[in-house]
C-alpha cells in the first residue's frame, strides 16, 4: 500500500480487525486493526458499501452456480439472496467495526468484508484506478455469502461464497481465513482485469495462470501487515528461500494441500498432460516468487546491505541445497546488523511486484493465454518501469522453469469438485439458455427454497 493510501485511510477511513493468519497456524493470536478506505460512516450494516456487501443467510439451500431442482433438473442459481438472514453487524457510533467480539457471527461477517475490502484497496492502489467488477452489466455489488455447509470457497459472477472445513477435529471457518478470501479476491480481480476467455480459445495454462495470480494477490496483500513482515524476517533472518509463512501457501483447499510459492516445479512435469490447475500453477508461481526474491536482493544491494558480488554468488548458490547452510550463515550475520534495511527492502520489493503484476495483467488477453505471454509482458513492463533493471532476472527465472520451451500437454482427467477452473466460477447468465426449462413442480420448489423467480 502506498504511503499516500495509508495516510488517506488513517485520516478518514473505517476501522476493522483482521486475523492475518488462520488460527490453526497461530492459535492464540489477536486480530489486528486495519484502516479501510471507505470513510467512517460510509460502511453500512452487513457490512456493506458501494462495492460489496456480506450476508449470513438462513437456510440457503445450495451454493450459487448450477444447482438441481427437486427432480434433479439443473438450473442457473445466481445472486442476490432475497431470503431471511441473521442480523447483520452494525457500525459503532463513529462508523467503525472494530469493537465486535471474536467468536460471534457478527465478527465473522465483518472479518469477511474487511479482508475483501483490504485486498481491493491495495490492488486498486497498485492498478492506480478502480477495478471494475466483471459482472457490472448485471450487478452493482459483490455479494459475499457466509455458507458454512459449503466445504469450499468460490467466487464467480457477482458472488463469493465462504464455507468451512474440519481440520484436525476443529471447525475452520473460511470467513476467518485471510489467505482464502484474498485468494478468491485474486480470482475476481483477474476476471475483471484479464477477462473470461472465449471457450474456443481456452488454453490449459489459463487455469494455472489464474491460480498463480490468485495466490500472488494473497501473498503480496498479507505482506501489508507489519506483524507478518516482522515475523517473516525474524524467522528467516531475511533468507526468503527457507520454509516460512510467506511461501507456505495456506489456501486450505478441499484436499488439504498446502502449496509452496517457493517450489522447484518445472514445466517438463506437465509435458505429457496435467490434471489439476493448482499443480499446473506451480512453475509460474515459483518463477514469480523467485523474481520477487531477486528484486528484494537488489533492494538490499541498493541499500548497501549486501555487495553486488555476494548477490551474484547467491543467485548461483540458491538452487544448490547442499550450500543452504552457507547462505543462511551469511543472512544471519547481515540481518543482525541491518534489520530496518531488510524491512524496507522487503516492502519496496513487495510494492514493485504489486505494480508490475497489475501492469502485466492489464495487458494480457485471456484467449490462448500461456505462461510465455506473461513473461513477455513482464519484460516489456520492466523496460518501462526500471529501464530493464530486472530483465536478466525475469529471463533466467522463466527459462529455469522451462517456460516458453516446454509446451503443456492436454488435460488428462475431467475437472473434479476442487477445481477452481470450471463450474460456477466462469459461468455467466448468458449460458442459462442452454439448460432445459424446469417442470412446474420444480419451479415452485426452487421459488420457495431459493427465494427467487426460477429460470
Ligand atoms: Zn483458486
Amino acid at each position: 500500500m502506498s504511503i499516500d493510501l495509508m495516510r488517506r485511510c488513517r485520516q478518514c477511513g473505517t476501522r476493522f480487525r483482521l486475523f492475518p493468519q488462520p488460527q490453526f497456524i497461530e492459535p492464540f493470536q489477536e486480530p489486528e486493526t486495519v484502516w479501510l478506505s471507505p470513510r467512517a460512516g460510509m460502511v453500512g450494516p452487513g457490512p456493506s458499501d458501494d462495492r460489496m456487501y456480506v450476508i449470513d443467510p438462513i437456510d440457503k439451500p445450495y451454493p450459487y452456480g448450477i444447482a438441481r431442482g427437486a427432480y434433479g433438473s439443473p438450473f442457473f442459481y445466481y445472486p442476490p439472496w432475497n431470503g431471511p438472514i441473521h442480523p447483520p453487524p452494525l457500525p459503532d457510533k463513529d462508523g467503525h467495526f472494530d469493537r465486535l467480539s471474536v467468536g460471534t457471527r457478527a465478527f465473522e461477517a465483518a472479518h469477511a468484508y474487511g479482508v475483501a475490502r483490504f485486498v481491493l484497496d491495495i490492488w486498486e492502489d497498485y492498478f492506480g484506478r478502480p477495478i471494475r467488477w466483471h459482472f457490472l452489466r448485471d450487478y452493482d455489488w459483490l455479494e459475499i455469502v457466509l455458507l458454512r455447509a459449503l466445504g469450499n470457497a468460490t467466487a464467480g459472477y457477482g458472488f463469493m461464497e465462504l464455507g468451512s472445513d474440519v481440520v484436525d477435529g476443529d471447525l475452520q471457518l473460511f470467513s476467518l481465513n485471510f489467505d482464502i478470501i484474498a485468494h478468491e479476491m485474486g480470482h475476481l480481480i483477474l476476471y475483471s482485469e484479464v477477462g473470461l476467455p472465449n471457450l474456443n480459445a481456452l488454453a490449459g495454462e489459463f487455469f494455472g495462470f489464474h491460480e498463480c495470480g490468485a495466490d500472488l494477490v494473497a501473498l503480496i496483500t498479507v505482506l501489508h501487515f507489519d506483524s507478518v513482515v516482522e515475523r517473516l524476517l525474524e524467522a528467516t533472518r531475511g533468507n526468503l528461500y527457507t520454509f516460512n509463512e510467506l511461501n507456505r501457501f495456506a489456501e486450505l483447499s478441499p484436499n488439504k494441500e498446502i502449496r509452496l510459492a517457493g517450489n522447484s516445479t518445472k514445466m517438463s512435469r506437465f509435458a505429457a498432460g496435467w490434471t489439476d490447475e493448482h499443480d499446473l500453477s506451480e512453475p509460474l508461481t515459483g518463477a514469480l516468487f523467485d523474481i520477487l526474491v531477486d528484486v528484494f536482493h537488489d533492494k538490499l544491494v541498493q541499500r548497501g546491505v549486501i555487495s553486488p558480488e555476494v548477490d551474484a554468488l547467491m543467485d548461483q548458490l540458491e538452487r544448490r541445497r547442499q550450500l543452504a547452510d552457507v547462505i543462511q550463515a551469511f543472512f544471519d550475520r547481515a540481518y543482525a546488523e541491518n534489520q530496518e534495511a531488510f524491512r524496507l527492502a522487503l516492502l519496496e520489493a513487495r510494492d514493485h511486484m504489486g505494480i508490475a503484476l497489475a501492469e502485466t495483467w492489464r495487458r494480457l488477453s485471456p484467449d490462448y493465454l500461456n505462461y510465455h505471454d506473461v513473461g513477455d509482458a513482464m519484460l516489456e513492463i520492466d523496460r518501462e518501469m526500471t529501464g530493464g533493471r530486472y530483465l536478466d532476472d525475469i529471463i533466467s527465472n522463466f527459462r529455469w522453469r522451462g517456460i516458453g520451451m516446454v509446451a503443456v500437454g492436454p488435460r488428462i482427467v475431467t475437472p473434479g469438485e476442487a477445481s477452481h477452473a470450471f463450474s460456477s466460477r466462469t459461468l455467466t447468465p448468458t449460458g442459462r439458455t442452454c439448460l432445459p426449462r424446469l417442470s412446474y413442480r420444480e419451479r415452485w420448489d426452487v421459488a420457495r427454497r431459493c427465494h427467487m423467480v426460477p429460470p
